[in-house]
């Protein structure tokens, strides 16, 4: 598996100076492991130097915050957002009659910039875009490169590499249509050329558009083959698209990182093996597919589809854990700050909690790419963490509240929480 190329890294790399050390931590490493009571971790520069019991005492130089035994974990990871489409979030003003529209095309980086400040209030501090209107999201991602704004961390893949599809017409300027092998190398070429950290397939419909059959393949094995290959060869890493199940044989079978919804696959555990053996990363977003089965905005035909695709994904998600399939948490939303919506799903899905939070970090970290860099709490990784006034391995549902995220520390930085205020003995570090 490839690891995430630099770019993503680039976009506000501020750290803390100095030596930080949180006493008294309840932690959640995001292996999945129980967490550690009593203990100390010291952040050193941004980045985590030590993870030992309170015992023993922190480096002098070291300031101290005692964290009260509060639950200490990695920052969430958000493995699949659509942070462009916010006219379908739950944060879509609805103009008063007489009002002036609300231009969307024109306001959409504002509202992105909302979402991303929102996220890391909620301990969001990694979100992957994987497809957006146009350029506006790697636009936001430069703005906080260059301190317009705090967000979390950002990847995006530009646009999706789509063939000639219905899907086109419904998301204007989100799909880059392709056909043919040359020019799937192109288009992959295209978005990295546009500062994509990855590239993004549709190796099948998507069932939010009524025309789109998830069956067959929509891309061919030669097709999928030199998108994937050419997008490794640079160095970067592919997400797929996968519904129906013949396209996402085409996407194992051509070594993507990242399968996204895949929720058919507990009909073909050979596949789910395969995924697991060379290391894929499986993105359930039911959070997506519970909200088509549920919400009357879409077509009966969609909406009866979408209750079978819950039973399926479902049932795919036990399949998953059964053959080892790492699982990432991705909410499928414009909605970044709710991401830990999906996590709750998944534990009501019948994922143990610990593996949900795994999900929710170490696994997010994974799929990115970048899980030797954040994800875990653990020595030498950047310092992204969050204390929580609660105990998520209890009660998931504490992530979505935002009195309860008592503190979000970003490359060791202390960015956000309920906590953040000038007591906290580093904030003049900012
Ligand atoms: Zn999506």
């Amino acid at each position: 598996m490839l690891t995430a190329r630099l770019p993503a890294f680039l976009a506000d790399h501020r750290r803390a100076d100095g030596a930080v050390a949180l006493t008294d931590a309840r932690v959640f490493d995001g292996t999945g492991s129980p967490p550690r009571p009593h203990t100390t971790v010291v952040l050193r520069d941004g980045r985590i130097a030590a993870v030992h019991n309170d015992s023993t005492a922190p480096p002098d130089d070291a300031r101290t915050l005692d964290v009260g035994g509060r639950f200490v974990m990695p920052g969430l990871i958000d493995a699949h957002a659509h942070l462009s489409m916010v006219q379908h979030g739950s944060h879509h003003p609805t103009p008063p009659r007489g009002a002036e529209p609300l231009a969307y095309d024109q306001l959409r980086g504002h509202f992105v910039a909302d979402t991303l400040r929102r996220a890391l209030r909620m301990g969001v501090t990694t979100i992957r875009d994987v497809g957006a209107y146009g350029d506006v999201v790697l636009q936001v991602r430069q703005a906080m490169r260059y301190g317009a704004l705090r967000g979390p961390r950002l990847l995006a893949c530009g646009r999706i590499v789509s063939p000639t599809a219905p899907g086109a017409r419904f998301f204007p300027h989100m799909y880059r249509e392709a056909d043919g092998v040359d020019d799937m190398r192109r288009s992959a070429r295209e978005q990295i050329r546009a500062g994509a950290d990855f590239v993004k397939i549709m190796s099948t419909g998507a069932r939010s558009v009524e025309l789109e059959d998830p069956n067959p393949a929509q891309v061919t094995q030669d097709e999928m083959h030199a998108l994937v290959s050419e997008t490794h060869r640079q160095g970067y890493r592919v997400a797929a698209h996968c519904e129906g199940l013949a396209g996402t044989e085409l996407a194992i079978a051509s070594g993507v990182d990242t399968v996204e919804h895949g929720m058919y696959l507990n009909q073909r555990p050979d596949l789910l093996g395969a995924l697991a053996a060379q290391g894929g990363v499986l993105v359930p977003t039911l959070s997506f597919l519970h909200r088509v089965a549920g919400d009357e905005v879409w077509t009966a035909e969609l909406t009866t589809q979408g209750r079978y695709n819950v039973e399926q994904a479902h049932a795919t998600l036990a399949a998953a854990r059964q053959h080892g399939v790492r699982l990432a948490m991705g909410f499928d939303s414009p909605d970044g700050d709710l991401a830990a919506t999906e996590l709750c799903t998944m534990v009501d899905a019948g994922l143990p909690a610990a593996e949900a939070l795994a999900a929710a970090t170490s696994g997010g970290a994974t799929a990115l790419g970048i899980a030797d860099e954040v994800g875990t709490v653990v020595e030498g990784l950047l310092a992204d963490l969050v204390v929580i006034d609660g105990d998520p391995l209890a009660d998931p549902g504490v992530l979505l509240r935002p009195e309860r995220i008592w503190l979000v520390l970003r490359n060791g930085e202390p960015t956000a929480g309920a906590v953040m205020d000038p007591q906290v003995p580093w904030s003049s570090t900012r």
